[in-house]
């Protein structure tokens, strides 16, 4: 066995019961291992301890009889029972746990009957003891009939009974408490390693939010950077610009008419600047965006003039380009809170992309339809077309479809993100259908709800079409398709 006997049950309480036991049997009686040692024991007689146990010769003709007890275990009844190489009688129960011998229950060194004074006589010269004081030792020693035995040994048997369970009971928590040991070795292993990973994940986790605030800042600072440099570019444009308008008009009052080389190298010159001008602007509202600086100036007006407006003021533009441009809605007025000047944007961006990627003798429709919530606004081409793979991806900043170098219209990819960014302002949201080769489409849904403290005003529209200033803002928001 793994785990000493005396650790598992209380040898001291257990020998109690045996000292209580031996005031009413006075029979010697006690508990063995399984290798004959005493472990606890009471009444012991003088014959054994003082003369068979104490003399060389005699104690081995002990030793083999308690030795005898490992060849006897196999035997039918509560207990066995054996003569010692002394003359004395024991009666023996094997305390048994989980089919192994843990210890032995032995009542002992008693007789049937009158001992046989003669062998004990011979006994003392044997071994050369006082023959006097060694049958005065024999004459203390109990004479029980076997029914008395029969008895002693019932009380025994349940003794090695409730012996057995709590032994079980001990090994149980000796086992339990040496895997608790090693559960406890184990989490302090997983702990230790967990530790360290802790901490090398806290240095990651540092090191990680170091880059990251370096990032940001490095970021803030692109973008004031691009911010300053959009307005530092858009100055001198626009001055080129206002130069090329002013030439014109001069040119135009003094009645100078250019060759038509000459005429040409203007119109480049126009349309180049306006590209710039396009670009600078795109730029600066991506940065404003970005930084959340972009506002909406929004106004109860009625939306589905506006669209109409807009959509108008490009049809000679659509025309010369050979498209047709048509225009429908199942309403004629919806006052809702937009930011006109945005919505503007929206649609001169879905326009000029359906006018740049739809070829000579296509189609343009622009559709309006609501419900008592929404307004949805379709603009459709019947143009190339935007391939499945990419309808998702052309809403994020500079994403294109054709990146060739030999396409046959010029881009940011800044424009369709704009655009979602102005329709989320809007509470409204756009998604885009094509077919490649087919055509696309780009349908808006924008919420109905109105400013409750400012009046209604269905004529609040800023632009007005006439003006050569809208004529520029289309001019400017076209200028990528070349002419
Ligand atoms: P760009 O300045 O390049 O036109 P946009 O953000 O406006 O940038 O559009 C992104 C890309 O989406 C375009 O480059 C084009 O590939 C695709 N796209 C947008 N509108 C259409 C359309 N009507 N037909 C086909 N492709 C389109």
């Amino acid at each position: 066995m793994k785990y000493k006997l005396t650790n598992l049950i209380d040898i001291k309480q257990f020998q109690r019961l045996l000292e209580s036991f031996y005031v009413i049997s006075e029979i010697p009686h006690g508990l063995l291992d399984p290798d004959g040692n005493i472990l606890s024991g009471i009444g012991w007689q003088n014959i054994c301890t003082k003369f068979h146990r104490v003399n060389t010769k005699s104690a081995l003709n002990c030793k083999k009889s308690d030795l005898s007890i490992k060849d006897k275990l196999n035997f039918q009844g509560i207990y066995n029972m054996y003569q010692c190489k002394n003359g004395l009688m024991e009666a023996f129960i094997p305390v048994i746990v989980e089919g192994e011998h843990i210890a032995t229950l032995i009542l002992g060194q008693f007789l049937f009957s009158t001992p046989d004074i003669e062998y004990f006589r011979k006994q003392a010269q044997i071994f050369d003891f006082d023959e006097n004081t060694y049958l005065k030792a024999l004459s203390q020693v109990p004479i029980i009939s076997k029914e008395e035995l029969n008895t002693y040994m019932n009380y025994f048997f349940e003794v090695s009974k409730i012996l057995s369970s709590l032994i079980l009971k001990g090994l149980n928590q000796k086992k339990n408490e040496a895997l608790l040991k090693e559960h406890n070795t184990n989490l302090e292993k997983i702990v230790v390693a967990r530790t360290a990973q802790l901490t090398q994940m806290n240095t990651q986790i540092e090191k990680k939010e170091r880059k990251l605030k370096e990032t940001i800042a490095f970021d803030q600072l692109r973008t004031e950077f691009f911010a300053n440099l959009s307005h530092e570019i858009k100055t001198p444009i626009n001055l080129i610009s206002s130069v090329i308008q002013l030439l014109e008009l001069e040119m135009k009052s003094n009645e100078i008419s250019l060759s038509s080389v000459m005429d040409r190298r203007l119109n480049i010159l126009k349309q180049n600047s306006n590209r710039l001008l396009k670009l600078t602007n795109n730029l600066i509202d991506v940065t404003k965006i970005d930084c959340g600086y972009l506002k909406l100036n929004l106004q109860n007006c009625n939306i589905i003039n506006i669209i109409e407006n807009i959509t108008l003021s490009v049809a000679d533009y659509i025309k010369n380009k050979n498209m047709e441009l048509l225009f429908d809605t199942t309403t004629e007025e919806i006052i809702t809170a937009i930011d006109p000047t945005m919505i503007e944007r929206i649609m001169l961006n879905l326009l000029s992309n359906a006018v740049k990627f739809t070829n000579p003798g296509g189609k343009i429709i622009v559709n309006i339809t609501n419900s008592k919530k929404e307004i949805i606004l379709s603009i459709k081409d019947t143009g190339i077309g935007i391939p499945k793979d990419q309808l998702d991806l052309i809403f994020n900043p500079f994403r294109q479809v054709n990146k060739s170098l030999t396409r046959s219209h010029e881009g940011s990819g800044m424009g369709l993100s704009i655009v979602k960014s102005l329709v989320n302002m809007h509470q409204g949201t756009i998604m885009a259908k094509s077919k490649h080769n087919k055509g696309s489409e780009f349908i808006i849904t924008f919420p109905i709800k109105k400013l409750p403290s400012i009046e209604n005003t269905s004529e609040c529209y800023p632009l007005d079409y006439s003006k050569n200033t809208h004529i520029e803002i289309i001019n400017i928001e076209f200028s990528d398709i070349y002419s």
